[in-house]
């Protein structure tokens, strides 16, 4: 892999409006693994890109209605088969975590990068999906010396809020290929 001002070259790169500068003198240390699937347990790319560039259309859907107006993105999307998109530059602040703390550290988009995996939680991910998702955090903890080990589900960092990647998200397996 490689990467050019922020985007990773063999990512498919759909910029998201939503982001901003993460703060002065932070290093980038986490990495925060989603699950998302709209509507949940629909596999529709299509849908996960509408939201994170502000497009999404939700019709006569009661649950995209309720989702149509968040500001919302994430660094990168690895899709069903493994395909790995991109919305925001690594060194700026996507909009994923939340209200977040890891080990006392609040809002963790300051210092983290955002993966969602397209999923949910009472499915296996593919194996696609995680040949895409260990490459992914191979290169980029040896890009930017970030620890192998800092990685954590969305729910670790906003418990009792958030499930994701939920329980059919396979933690060794991950750590195995990395
Ligand atoms: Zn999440």
């Amino acid at each position: 892999m490689k990467t050019l001002d922020g985007i990773i070259v063999e990512a498919e790169f759909c910029p998201s409006p939503n982001f901003d500068n993460r703060p002065k003198n932070v290093k980038i240390d986490l990495f925060v693994i989603h699950a998302i699937s709209l509507p949940e347990g629909n596999y529709n790319t299509q849908l996960i890109k509408d939201l994170f560039l502000n497009n999404l259309s939700p019709g006569n859907d009661k649950f995209l209605q309720s989702i149509e107006n968040l500001k919302v993105s994430s660094h990168f999307l690895v899709t069903r088969s493994g395909n790995l998109i991109q919305f925001v530059p690594i060194h700026k602040r996507a909009w994923h975590a939340g209200k977040s703390i890891y080990q006392g550290r609040e809002n963790c988009n300051d210092f983290s990068i955002g993966i969602e995996l397209e999923g949910c939680d009472i499915e296996e991910f593919t194996s696609a999906q995680y040949k895409s998702l260990s490459n992914l955090i191979s290169y980029i903890s040896a890009d930017l010396e970030i620890n192998k080990e800092n990685i954590v589900g969305h729910n670790e960092i906003a418990p009792g809020r958030k499930t994701d990647p939920g329980p059919y998200f396979n933690w060794e397996l991950l750590k195995s290929m990395l």
